[in-house]
């Protein structure tokens, strides 16, 4: 029941959070109502776990899950100072005691704060269990990995991006078919999406991928730049992307090129990107297959880095790509290099290049399936 005194507190941190935009550190918040703080650095993600809750944040999703429920934020949780931050007027909303603000208004805050906690001792969010809830992604990664599929990108009336002697979608179509071989040689069971110069929607790739009841989707892909000559020479690099709200322009304009194939051929729900709320919703659908991507993500970097082609800034990014959106399994986008870059463009269109690019990839394959299953039977499965 919510006191008088309940709601003029909640007012006040209402006004503070109005004037000064307070925000409060969510691993000290944690700390003050004996909730757990687990943070997933590299899906920007983190969850506060008590007996009563498990409280779903994303870094730069004005959008939390409280009790299974999309509760829309004041403000999008963020990075400062080396601190995950959430506005105080949030940290209000789902906890009684607050800990001090990080901006000018924290004296009074801090004061406020403290008299709550002194005063609601018997509420369900300060008696907390010593030993939090598991939260459920610590499940995910038990999927039997047989099926994979390969999505050579574009095709067809659609080139994808060009170079000067060649076109993305021959380049991914002769990479895909090596690596089909590779992967089958290990024993694996390999569909792609299309074998031969054939045009197919985006959406309808993903389709495909979960009527085979895939266990990991590829989509291959080469990366390009609009830009002067000199600055094509210099941007170079592979880079593997996960369905994640994109956190740099670069990073969108990468999902709105690859995406773009979709509204320009009219193809049905083409979008070129999410929204907030529609990448909050997608956050919580995709819960299940998140840790497996990124676990294949990582053996990527491992198979890739020993390459010609060297990563591009820190080699794993987000962004909302079509094609992988409606995949219902662990999936990546892996754009092998830079077409518009002289360098590798020439590197890409060999044999010798295209069967080294494969057999990494599927050595990521290979290792990613090790990884899974040995986790599998830690399980007992
Ligand atoms: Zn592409």
């Amino acid at each position: 029941m919510r006191t008088l005194r309940d709601i003029s507190l909640a007012i006040m941190f209402a006004a503070i959070a109005a004037t000064a935009a307070a925000t409060v550190d969510t691993e000290a918040l944690a700390k003050q109502n004996g909730a757990e703080f687990h943070w997933f650095p590299i899906q920007k993600t983190f969850i506060l776990v008590d007996k009563a809750d498990t409280l779903k944040f994303a870094v730069g999703l004005p959008y939390a899950t409280s009790h299974g429920q999309t509760v829309e934020l004041s403000r999008a949780p963020a990075i400062e100072g080396g601190h995950i931050v959430i506005d105080s007027a949030d940290a209000a909303k789902f906890f009684k005691a607050t800990p001090a603000t990080e901006k000018p208004a924290s004296s009074i805050a801090a004061k406020s704060s403290d008299a709550k906690v002194a005063t609601s001792s018997s509420a369900s969010k300060t008696s907390v269990a010593a030993k939090p809830a598991t939260p459920k992604n610590e499940t995910a990664g038990t999927r039997e990995v047989r099926t994979i599929v390969i999505d050579p990108g574009h095709g067809g009336k659609d080139t994808g991006a060009q170079g000067k002697n060649s076109n993305e979608k021959d380049i991914v179509l002769s990479i895909g078919k090596l690596l089909k071989k590779e992967l089958e040689k290990e024993g694996f069971n390999v569909k792609m999406t299309r074998d031969k110069d054939v045009f197919i929607e985006l959406g309808q790739r993903a389709n495909l991928a979960n009527q085979w009841d895939g266990d990991l989707f590829i989509s291959l892909h080469c990366n390009a730049i609009d830009a002067t000559a000199e600055r094509k020479k210099q941007i170079k690099g592979y880079h593997v992307y996960v369905l994640r709200a994109p956190e740099s322009e670069e990073d969108k304009a990468i999902a709105r090129r690859e995406n773009k194939v979709a509204t320009l051929y009219g193809e049905k729900n083409a979008k070129e990107e999410l929204s907030p709320i529609e990448w909050f919703k997608l956050e919580a659908r995709l819960e299940k297959y998140k840790q497996n991507s990124y676990m294949f993500t990582e053996e990527m970097l491992k198979a890739m880095d020993g390459g010609k082609i060297k990563r591009q800034s820190g080699g794993v990014g987000g962004a909302g790509f079509m094609v992988l959106v409606g995949a219902l399994m662990p999936a990546v986008l892996f754009e092998i290099g830079f077409i518009s870059n002289p360098e590798e463009e020439a590197y890409m269109v060999t044999s010798k290049a295209q069967e080294d690019i494969a057999a990494r990839i599927a050595k990521a394959v290979s290792s990613y399936k090790d990884a899974v299953h040995s986790y599998r039977e830690t399980l007992g499965r």
